[in-house]
Order: C-alpha cells, then structure tokens, then sequence
C-alpha cells in the first residue's frame, strides 16, 4: 500500500500511515480483537461516501442525494440478515460500544438495572463499567466466572437475578476463550422478566460462520463489532426482532448518533457479503482449530489458561501458576520486542491492577487471516514461551525476533506489488 496523495500534502501523516502498514506486515497481529480486512473493504472505507450525509435510514432521510447511500445500507443489512439470520439489523453504530448504547437508549430508563460479567472476569467498558457512561447512568451489578473453572456460572447468575431484578442481563464478552450458552441466559434473564441483550462483538464472525452458537432468535437483542472474528471495517451492529425495530432505530439516530458513517457501512457490505461465500466457513473454523493448537501448546510449556483451554478464537493465560514474578505488562512488552503483538489482561481472581495484570490473551483471527495453520501457531507458542520465560534475555529475544521475521515473510500480508495477499 502506498499513500501517494497523502504523501504529497502531508508527508508526517504519510510516514505514520505507512509505518502503520510495515508494522502490520512485519510483526503477528495477536490481539484478539484485531483482523486484516480485504483491500476492497479497504477501498470502500475509503470511498467518497465520506462525503454524504444520510441522516435517516434507507428510503427515509433528511437529506437530498441518498439514493447510492441508500443502495450501500440495505445491501448491508440484507446480507447481515442473511448471515445471522436476524429479523431486523442496524448497520448505523459506529463501534459496539455505540451498538449497546443503542439498545440501552432503547429500553433502559437512567437508573434501570444492569446485570453484567465483572471487567476483571472477561466482561466489556460498555456493560456497566463506573468510568463508562453506563455506570454512571444505570445501577450495576456484576456477575463472576466460576472461581473453580472459569467458566460462566449459569445458575449463580440465575441466582443472582432472582436477588438483583436487573431490567437487562448481557451475556457476550471480550476475554472469554470458552462458548456462551446463550440459551441458559436466556432462562435466567425469562425468570425475572428481564431484557437479554447478548454482545457477541467478540464472535459475531464466528457466529455467522456456525462454529459458535448464536443467540439470534434467542437473546432479545444481539450487538456486535464488524471487525474482530469478521473483516468488515471498523464499526458495530445490531441486531433484534421485529418488535424492537422500531425502537432501536430511533435509538440509534437520532438518540445516540448523527451522521452514519456511509464510508464504513460500504465496508460492512463488502465485508459481509466476502462473509457469505463457503471460504469463510473454513476461515472460521481454521481461527478455532488456531487458537486450540496455541492453547495446548502453551499448555505443554507449562503455562495455566484461565477454563483450561479454548472453544473460540483466543486464550488467555494466567501467568501467576508458571511466572509468579512476570506481570502481564512485561510480557507483553517483551514480546512487542520480538513481534509478537498481544495484551496484557486481568484474569479472574486478579491479584494485581488492571494497568499491570497478571495475564495476556492472545488471538488468533488475524495470523489466521495471514493463512497461519496450527503447525505455525504452535510455532507461535512456542516463541511465546521463551520469551516470557526470559523477558530479559537480549540474545534470546534477538533469536525470537528473527523466528518472527520469517514467520511473516512466510505468510505475508502484501504481495511484491504491495497488494494485500488474496486471503482465500
Ligand atoms: C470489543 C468489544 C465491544 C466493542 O468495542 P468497540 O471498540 O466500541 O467497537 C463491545 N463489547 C465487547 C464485549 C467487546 O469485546
């Protein structure tokens, strides 16, 4: 990739932007909320529908010259329907986080109750957090991981809304490596009359894959992020029955937004309708097999996985078994060192603070999207391994660093063109 135009206007914000792409092609994307989209959802994104307002939804805006703005938002929500099999679909949130919001500005009034998985335990700012506006607007209380396995605790959340009578629970996390029973939440959420809203920001490729179960048609609401486990751009989703359609629109825009950013819902489009072809099927289920071999390999190093391993896309370890002494923060930043591009976390049971956890997680949508196999994520784990067994060994993070290097000259993300590798 190259940036031409910008580098002729702006040439500080063209060394940063193509740093950004060496950085991207030279280093293992394994944050697990992270992807690489296509360079046609690249090109789209960066469309002149930048350019349009379109205030309003398809067929009914407040503005003039909507018609290929129109044409863009309902073949995204046409092909989201079609991926996740929901009844009505917004396209319009600008992040997950604005997803939620909509549904909360939906059916929530300021003081209703939210009950939600702790931030510590894997949950999301979003849930009910006290510095997200959530916690400030809406009482909170915060369900736990089974302090025993780390996996959710369904009939302790049963219990604890028969107690706590929350207007909403929401199910759907960002550091949970186990699936979601999303049906066992339901009962809980159908025993005291409560809203579910499951966030699958985290899945939502998984899910339209089927290598996740879903909770469309299930949970009264389903939000998501358009670019973690699916390569549709930056942006959110949402997704209800048609009794809700209504209300959450008028939640979206103009209760929670303005404009809708047309540039990223034509990256939704393209993204979404790449999701619908048999090929995202195996990517899918090739990030799950991924993110199994990386876990047992771990595993066999010696380190402790929160749940004991993974039914999804990502693991998060919890250094406190194997590296009593090493923080999260260490090891994320010796292995930033080497090309491994990962995050600290707190784990369930955190000992430590949020800015200096005892754990990592790690993901593998992204190295899956470079075409890494389980031979090459075990590979991975192993580089893992050593590095923040010695975070400060310099011979042996130079050692890393090459492993790295030609582990992304193996599977390379810009062909000698510098286009995008065809993916599939
Ligand atoms: C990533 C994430 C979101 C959305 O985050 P944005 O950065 O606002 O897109 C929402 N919920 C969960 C559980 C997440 O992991």
């Amino acid at each position: 990739m190259s940036y031409e135009q910008v580098r002729q206007t702006d040439p500080a914000t063209a060394d940063a932007l193509e740093g950004e792409v060496k950085r991207q092609e030279n280093t293992l994307a394994m944050i697990a909320s992270e992807n690489h989209v296509s360079e046609a959802v690249l090109e789209a994104q960066g469309s002149e529908l930048t350019n349009k307002y379109a205030e309003g939804y398809p067929g009914e805006r407040y503005y003039a010259g909507c018609g290929p703005a129109d044409a863009v938002e309902s073949l995204a929500i046409e092909r989201a329907k079609e991926l996740w099999g929901a009844e009505h679909v917004n396209v319009q949130p600008h992040s997950g986080t604005q997803a939620n919001t909509g549904v909360y500005l939906a059916m929530l009034e300021p003081g209703d109750k939210i009950l939600s998985l702790e931030l510590e335990h894997g949950g999301h700012l979003s849930h009910g957090h006290p510095a997200n506006f959530t916690g400030k607007t809406y009482k909170v209380e915060q369900y736990e991981v089974d302090a025993e396995t780390g996996y959710i605790d369904y009939e302790g959340i049963k219990a604890q809304a028969e107690a706590f009578e929350p207007d909403i629970i929401v199910s759907g996390y960002s550091a949970y490596p186990r699936e979601v029973d999303f049906e066992r939440i339901q009962e809980a959420a159908d025993a005291v009359d409560a809203y579910h809203l499951a966030d699958i920001a985290h899945i939502t490729g998984l899910v339209a894959a089927g290598v996740h179960r879903s909770p469309v048609g299930v949970a009264d609401f389903v939000t998501g992020s358009t670019h973690k486990t699916i390569r549709a751009g930056r942006g959110g989703i949402i997704m209800c029955g048609e009794e809700h359609a209504g209300a959450i629109d008028a939640a979206v825009f103009p209760g929670a937004q303005g404009g809708p950013l047309m540039h990223n819902i034509a990256g939704k489009a393209v993204g979404f309708n790449e999701a619908l072809s048999p090929d995202f099927e195996d990517y899918a289920q090739q990030v799950v097999d991924n993110a199994e071999a990386l876990g047992s390999r771990l595993q066999e190093h010696g380190f402790s996985l929160v749940s004991g391993g993974t039914d999804t896309h990502l693991v998060l370890i919890d250094l406190r078994d194997s590296h009593p002494d090493t923080t999260g923060t260490v090891a994320e930043e010796a292995l930033e060192e080497v090309g491994i591009v990962l995050n600290k976390n707190t784990v369930p049971g955190e000992t430590r603070s949020p800015f200096n956890p005892s754990g990592i997680r790690a993901g593998t949508p992204a190295l899956t999207t470079r075409g890494f196999d389980e031979a090459a994520c075990e590979r991975v784990a192993d580089i893992i391994y050593r590095v923040v067994d010695a975070p400060d060994d310099e011979d042996l993070k130079a050692e890393a660093a090459a492993e790295v290097e030609e582990l992304c000259a193996a599977y390379p993300l810009y062909d000698r063109e510098g286009s995008l590798v065809d993916f599939e």
